[in-house]
């Protein structure tokens, strides 16, 4: 990538229109008005991402021998959460202003305005600040705002059907219609032990893939007698109840992470050399695995009042968004933390035993954590040049949706049904290819471009001679006559 794409990204509007446009991404729901600040994967999209999470697991997974694969449900025990912290503090400040309705997280409007930062601040200490220093919605300029208050991250359900709260409250309503206003103690009890009972059966949908794994520690353990050091990988679906989720998939209600927690006996190794070797093959991963320049990320290492307060040291990688440097990947040590909440609140033993001293711990942990939207969506930002006379994703070939495009020449004269049979013979031997017979060929070819296909392949009236196909590179444009029993290799191993 030439570096006039380092100093000046496309801009996020270019990113967006064109994973629209090309169906990578949709609105979700679009045609009931959709919902806000969801988004669903289309063909490519779903291609590319799977792509993603090939690499990641070839690249931390399938080439080392010291990691596992774990995939954990989106519902736990409402006790995960109480151990994990996050049912006390997995909240947002949040403020509304009263004349433009307008929502915001109370943090970011005071730091933006004010520069002063309220991380661990009590309400009322915030109210004040906010009173006192005459705070204006960024909106609409008004300086009149709601109390401040916290808002749960966590999305909840139940499976309680009966005693659920839309059905208390429409008894409850039902009881005010039928003129029967007056709630005697009874029904006042009655209720309370009906929004107990709700309380009890709440579920979380998960905020973070992570939990699982330090949950199912010991099973690991046991049923794979796994030694330390090791890692345990994870892929999955989280929920975020986030207040002002922006920039398309950057910031999402729902996300799919990539997780790894790697446990080690701190007395055996030392953390800060595995923390550096973690880094270093994450941005292997990134510049290898991926071909992304080095250049469009930085290290970014939290300060210690920002960091978690089990956390001993945390660096992020930034990648160089439109929008600025924001979080891609986040490297966190942990210690004991996690698994020692765990033991406490399940009663149960998550120790480690020495398999040689025969000594007991709770191993340590560090975790690298990243986000598959935000790679997804970094990856578009990384590959897609508009070049001008033409757009092109130049996406690696691993990471490409598809590999080969089958373009007949003309619908006529049999090339089109020559064509597709390439394309089918191909599809069954597995090489992801797609079928394009509508427009020019150089309109075709365009086509192609955009989606990344780094060979495109015209069946021509020579084909019908001689079982040769002219093969285009998406990034040269070069042109050569190759044999049709040479697609495969091409469709699976690049050329
Ligand atoms: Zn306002």
């Amino acid at each position: 990538m030439d570096k006039n794409n380092l100093v000046d990204p496309i801009n996020l509007k270019t990113i967006v229109d064109f994973a629209l446009r090309k169906g990578f991404v949709y609105p979700g729901s679009e045609i009931y008005g959709g919902l806000a600040n969801t988004w669903d994967f289309g063909p490519k999209g779903v291609l590319l991402k799977e792509n993603l999470k090939q690499a990641w697991k070839q690249h931390f997974v399938y080439q080392r021998t010291d990691m596992l694969e774990l995939d954990a449900g989106i519902l736990a025990n409402q006790k995960v959460w109480e151990a994990s912290g996050h049912v006390s503090a997995f909240a947002d400040l949040l403020l509304d202003c009263k004349e433009c309705k307008s929502r915001f997280r109370a943090d970011n409007v005071i730091e933006d305005q004010l520069e002063i930062d309220v991380e661990g601040w009590n309400l009322e200490k915030i109210d004040n600040l906010i009173s006192g220093k005459k705070m204006t919605c960024p909106k609409c300029g008004a300086k009149n705002w709601t109390k401040v208050r916290f808002m749960s991250g966590m999305f909840e359900t139940n499976r309680d059907k009966i005693n659920n709260s839309v059905n208390i409250l429409t008894e409850i309503l039902g009881k005010i219609k039928n003129g029967e206003i007056y709630l005697n103690s009874e029904d006042i009890k009655n209720l309370q032990d009906k929004l107990e009972t709700q309380e009890q059966n709440r579920i979380y949908l998960r905020p973070e893939t992570c939990q699982a794994i330090f949950v199912q520690f010991k099973n690991i353990l046991n049923t794979e007698r796994a030694r330390l050091p090791f890692g345990i990988a994870q892929i999955g679906k989280s929920f975020r109840n986030e207040i002002t989720p922006k920039d398309f998939i950057f910031r999402v209600i729902e996300l799919e992470q990539m997780e790894i927690e790697y446990f080690f006996d701190p007395e055996k190794d030392n953390w800060e050399t595995l923390f550096d070797q973690l880094l270093e093959t994450m941005q292997t991963f990134l510049t290898q695995k991926l071909g992304f320049n080095e250049k469009n990320f930085i290290l970014f290492e939290h300060p210690s009042e920002k960091r978690s307060h089990y956390s001993k040291k945390t660096v992020d990688i930034l990648y160089n968004f439109s929008f600025g440097f924001k979080e891609l990947w986040g490297l966190a040590y942990r210690t004991d933390y996690d698994l020692t909440q765990h033991s406490k609140f399940s009663s149960q033993d998550l120790s480690y035993s020495d398999p040689q001293t025969g000594k007991k711990l709770i191993p340590h942990v560090i975790e690298p954590s990243v986000g598959l939207d935000r790679l997804f969506l970094a990856t578009l930002f990384e590959f897609l040049e508009d070049q001008e006379t033409r757009i092109v994703l130049k996406l690696p070939f691993n990471l490409a949706p598809y590999k080969l495009a089958i373009l007949p020449l003309m619908k006529k004269d049999g090339l089109k049904e020559k064509a597709e049979k390439i394309y089918t013979l191909l599809r069954k031997k597995g090489v992801k290819c797609d079928f394009d017979d509508t427009g020019s060929i150089g309109k075709r070819y365009r086509r192609q471009d955009e989606n990344g296909t780094p060979f495109c392949v015209c069946v021509d009236y020579q084909t019908l001679q001689d079982e040769t196909v002219t093969i285009r590179n998406r990034d040269t444009m070069e042109q050569k006559r190759v044999s049709i029993d040479d697609l495969e290799k091409y469709g699976t191993v690049g050329n």
